[in-house]
C-alpha cells in the first residue's frame, strides 16, 4: 500500500504494523528492516521507507501516568500533542515546547527533537524529556534519560526513528496560569527591520516569537512579526476547532505566482489591521494553520516542498537577503514564508537541526525540475554561509549537504539499530 507524506512524497513499505499494545511488538517483530512511524506529519521521508515493514504508533496513545505537582506526563509515543495541551492546558499545565502543528506524536516530536517559537526561552522539545523506553532489534528495552544510556538517549532525541522503536516518553510540562497569551503584532519593511526586532524580543526576555514575511515577486522584504508571553488571564472555556477543510485535492495546483500575490498581500493587510497587543488563544498564537484541515491539498496531486533552512548569525542577514532574492527572480515565491531564530543553546541530540541563527521556511509547489533548480541555488547560499537543511522536512538534499550539516553523524551511527531505515537514510546516511 502506498503510503504519503505531508508534502506528498510516496512510498510502497512491504506492510504496516498497527499495534494497540506495545507488548505486541517483540523482538521478532524487528528482524529485518522497519520504521517506526507517528502522524506522518513530517514532509519529507524521515518518515517513509520503500520495501521494508512499518510500526504505526497511532494507537499507542495511551497516557500511562501524571503527577499535578510536578508536571511529569508518561505517555505512551502514539499521543498526539494536541491531546496533551486539551487534557493539562485546563490544569494549568502546557507543552513547553511545540512545533507549527500539534498534530504530531510524542514519539515525532522526539525523533526529529521539533522546535517552536519558544527556541531561546525553552529550546527544543527534546530538552524537556526526562526519560524514554527504547525497544531495540536485539529484543532489549532500554530506559535511556540523561543519566541512563545517556549516549543512546542523546543519539535518540533527533535521531529520526534510528535507533530504535521509542515506546514510552516521560515529558516534563510548564505551569501557566491559562491558555492566553498576551500577544503583539508589529508590521515591517524590510529584513534588516526584522533583525533589529528579533535581537529586542531577546533582550526584552520574550518567551516566544516568530516572523511571517512576503516573499512574493513584488514586495518582499515586508512582513509582520509576532511576539508573546503567557497572560495571566486563567481559563474560561474550550475554544472550538473553526470546522474548516479544504474537501478534496483540486486536479492541479491552487497555488500559483496570481494567488501567492493575492494571498501575500491580503496577509499582509490583515497583519497591518492586528498590529499592536492583544489576548490570543494558545491555539491560535501555536497553531494557527491547524484550523483549517487538510490545507495541504491546496497543492493539488503533485504536492509540494518545504524549504527550511537555517544559517549562522554570523552570516544571517547576507544569506537571507540573497536567498530571497534567488526566489524572487525564480517567480516562485511562497504562500507560508517563516522567518526565525534559533538561541546559542547545546542541541540535546546529536543530530539535532535547531542551532545558534536564523531559521526560513517555505513552501513551494512541486513543479518538478525547476523546483529542483531554485532548490540548488537556495542550497548553495545555505552551504556558503555553513547552514543546512531540516531534515523533517526534506525530500531532496545531497548526502554531501546532510553530512556536513550533522556533523554528530559519525558519532550517531554507534548507536544505530542495524534494523532502522527510512527513505531518508538510504538517501543521505546509509
Ligand atoms: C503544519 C506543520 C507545521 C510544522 N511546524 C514545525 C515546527 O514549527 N517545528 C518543527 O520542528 N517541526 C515542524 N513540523 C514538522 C513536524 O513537527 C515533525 O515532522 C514531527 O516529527 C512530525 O511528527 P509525527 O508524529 O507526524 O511523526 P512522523 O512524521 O510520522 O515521524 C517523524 C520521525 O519520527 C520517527 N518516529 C515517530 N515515532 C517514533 C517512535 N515511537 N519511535 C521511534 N521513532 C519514531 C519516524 O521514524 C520519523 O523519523 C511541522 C509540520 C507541519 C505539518
Amino acid at each position: 500500500m502506498t503510503t504519503k507524506s505531508f508534502g506528498g512524497i510516496r512510498a510502497e513499505p512491504k506492510f504496516t504494523q498497527s499495534p494497540f499494545w506495545v507488548s505486541e511488538i517483540s523482538s521478532s517483530d524487528l528482524q529485518g528492516s522497519y520504521l517506526v512511524t507517528g502522524n506522518n506529519r513530517s514532509y519529507g521521508d524521515v518518515a517513509l521507507v520503500s520495501g521494508a515493514k512499518v510500526i504505526s504508533t497511532l494507537s499507542l496513545n495511551r497516557m500511562i501516568d501524571w503527577n499535578p505537582q510536578t508536571g511529569v506526563l508518561v505517555c505512551e509515543p502514539g499521543v498526539l500533542l494536541s491531546d496533551i495541551q486539551t487534557t493539562f492546558v485546563r490544569q494549568g499545565w502546557m507543552l513547553p515546547v511545540t512545533p507549527g502543528t500539534s498534530l504530531v506524536t510524542v514519539g515525532g516530536a522526539v525523533a526529529n527533537d521539533v522546535h517552536g517559537k519558544d527556541h531561546h526561552f525553552s529550546g527544543t522539545f527534546g530538552e524537556h524529556v526526562l526519560s524514554l523506553e527504547l525497544l531495540r532489534s536485539n529484543g532489549e528495552t532500554l530506559t535511556c534519560s540523561k543519566t541512563s544510556n545517556a549516549e543512546l538517549f542523546r543519539a535518540t532525541i533527533g535521531g529520526l526513528g534510528l535507533t530504535g522503536f521509542i515506546t514510552k516518553i516521560a515529558i516534563q510540562l510548564r505551569s501557566v496560569k491559562g491558555p492566553y497569551f498576551d500577544a503583539e503584532v508589529i508590521p515591517y519593511g524590510s529584513l534588516a527591520e526584522f533583525f533589529e526586532l528579533s535581537e529586542e524580543t531577546e533582550t526584552q526576555n520574550w518567551q516566544a516569537s516568530v516572523s511571517w514575511f512576503d516573499c512574493s515577486t513584488s514586495k518582499a522584504g515586508r512582513g509582520s512579526f509576532t511576539r508573546g508571553n503567557p497572560s495571566d488571564t486563567p481559563f474560561k472555556s474550550e475554544k472550538a476547532g473553526s470546522g474548516l477543510s479544504i474537501p478534496i485535492t483540486p486536479p492541479f495546483s491552487l497555488v500559483n505566482r496570481l494567488s501567492l500575490n493575492v494571498f501575500n498581500t491580503a496577509y499582509y493587510q490583515l497583519q497591518k489591521m492586528a498590529a499592536g497587543k492583544s489576548e490570543v488563544h494558545y491555539r491560535d498564537f501555536y497553531y494557527p494553520l491547524d484550523g483549517i484541515a487538510n490545507w495541504n491539498r491546496i497543492y493539488g496531486p503533485k504536492g509540494f516542498y518545504q524549504y527550511q533552512s537555517v544559517v549562522p548569525m554570523t552570516h544571517a542577514e547576507e544569506a537571507t537577503s540573497e536567498m530571497l532574492n534567488v526566489i524572487r527572480r525564480s517567480g516562485q515565491g511562497s504562500f507560508l514564508a517563516v522567518l526565525k531564530t534559533f538561541a546559542d543553546r547545546a542541541p540535546a541530540g546529536l543530530l539535532s537541526f535547531a542551532r545558534h541563527g536564523v531559521t526560513l521556511a517555505l513552501d513551494f509547489p512541486n513543479r518538478g525540475a525547476s523546483t529542483e533548480k531554485l532548490f540548488q541555488s537556495l542550497d548553495q547560499i545555505v552551504a556558503e554561509a555553513g547552514g543546512t537543511l531540516n531534515p523533517s522536512k526534506d525530500a531532496r538534499m545531497s548526502r554531501e549537504m546532510f553530512q556536513k550539516g550533522f556533523p554528530g553523524i559519525a558519532e550517531f551511527s554507534k548507536y544505530r539499530d542495524p534494523n532502522c531505515v527510512s527513505d531518508f537514510s538510504k538517501r543521505v546516511i546509509d
